[in-house]
């Protein structure tokens, strides 16, 4: 059967040839079902949330000093050298403060509770102290004082659900009094090369054969982003082996990433068993590289096959599989795990943009002053991996504009 036939009974259902927003959009009609489960704070880190967490404190629970020094009254340290009485100490997670009167002073640490009575901190750099009394040598300052409160009320929503739980997050939940947190489950996530001439690395290489590496770098690429990738067994070119996968991937996994066999070729067999058997919401996308992809869903869950070029399988993963399984675990583009961010890069070279297509050139990146200045520096070949580590950015040259020397555009920067 011809393939022009087999696009004919699809192309009721199936797009060809979208744009990378078009694609963006299609994929948000499959998403992955991802449920939720709660884990300890010290496991949370990278994970997103799954609920909102509201503090079950105030913060800060007191109030107390911004400074190692005293707590005193303002109006006694109007004039400097003023000497106070020292009544005693209040020190962080002390229970008994004593209370400071007119004329008085007492030794308050980082984190203590303000004595009743004082209003005003002074740094102790700026007192002396001398039998039983402090002579202040410098301002009293109520600003030092941290008020009951005022970071955040008991109560008050602090994290919302699909953020992605960072360093700063975790603390903020712990501030809150949360010791485990409900977040999304992490995604498990097929990834399955295909192809006759894919060799594991550290095999011995026959005829022909060259070192597989896509399944390696997309799998990592899932990890990164809050996804359990599942390896399968390398496919050979036969339509019944890579069936015989997809459905055991679709009986263990969340969502199907394949690799390779996606063109117009004989053997792109991804393509065809999509084509007959599956369920396919678009072929192709208008962007270099990684032009190829095709996605819809195979017995129920969702699949991208990507192009077997490893610089294309990764860039496709970046502008579309991590978005889709970012908003997936329910995150917004902000707050999210991502890939990279976009921003505007003044062009030091001029680059060649694609005609009818959006171009994504590997460029250098880096602050030079006040701007973002971009180079580029390996060859572009869609089959050249090295150019996705000698360079930390992608252009995002709209269809049919090149790019002239000095020219500012929008690219991505990889984290
Ligand atoms: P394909 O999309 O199957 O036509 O493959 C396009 C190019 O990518 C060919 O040169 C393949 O040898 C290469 N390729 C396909 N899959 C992989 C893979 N998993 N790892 C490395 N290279 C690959
Ligand atoms: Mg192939």
């Amino acid at each position: 059967m011809g393939r022009t036939l087999q696009l004919h009974r699809f192309s009721g259902c199936m797009e060809i040839g979208v744009s990378l927003e078009r694609a963006l959009e299609i994929t948000t009609q499959l998403m992955m079902e991802v449920t939720s489960e709660v884990v300890l704070l010290e496991d949370a880190a990278g994970r997103v949330l799954y609920s909102d967490i509201a503090s079950k404190v105030d913060d800060p629970r007191f109030d107390n000093s911004a400074m190692d020094g005293w707590a005193v009254r303002e109006a006694d340290c109007q004039v400097t050298g003023a000497t106070l009485r020292i009544v005693g100490t209040s020190q962080a997670g002390a229970g008994d403060v004593p209370a400071v009167g007119e004329g008085e002073a007492c030794s308050i640490m980082t984190g203590a509770p303000l004595p009743e009575g004082a209003d005003a901190i002074v740094m102790v750099e700026d007192s002396t102290v001398q039998d039983g009394s402090v002579t202040i040598n410098g301002p009293a300052r109520p600003g030092y004082i941290r008020r009951r409160g005022e970071n955040l009320l008991e109560g008050t929503v602090a994290l919302n659900s699909g953020t992605l739980l960072t360093p700063a997050a975790i603390s903020l939940a712990a501030t809150m009094g949360h010791g485990d947190v409900c977040v999304a489950r992490k995604p498990r996530i097929a990834v399955i090369g295909v192809g006759d001439e894919l060799t594991p690395p550290g095999k011995p290489l026959s005829e022909g054969a060259i070192y597989e590496s896509n399944t390696f770098g997309i799998s990592s690429l899932v990890k990164k982003m809050g996804g359990i990738p599942q390896r399968f067994d390398l496919i050979r070119d036969s339509i019944d082996n890579l069936r015989d996968v997809l459905d055991e991937a679709a009986k263990s996994c969340d969502a199907i990433i394949t690799s390779g066999g996606v063109s117009m070729g004989k053997w792109d067999l991804v393509r065809r068993i999509m084509e007959e058997e599956g369920d396919v919401r678009f072929w192709r996308i208008m962007m270099r590289p990684g032009g190829p992809p095709i996605f819809g869903s195979w017995k129920e869950k969702p699949i991208f096959g990507l192009p077997g070029n490893p610089v294309s399988s990764h860039v496709v993963f970046t502008v579309l599989v991590a978005p889709w399984l970012s908003s997936s675990m329910g995150c917004d583009e902000a707050s999210g795990p991502r890939l990279a961010n976009r921003v505007r890069v003044l062009m030091e070279e001029p680059l060649r943009g694609a005609p009818g297509k959006l171009c994504l050139r590997r460029i250098s990146i880096r602050q030079d002053g006040d701007a973002l200045v971009g180079t580029t520096r390996t060859h572009q070949g869609s089959g050249n991996i090295h150019s996705m580590v000698a360079h930390n950015g992608l252009s995002l040259l709209p269809p049919g504009n090149d790019c002239d020397k000095g020219e500012t555009i929008d690219a991505l920067w990889l984290c």
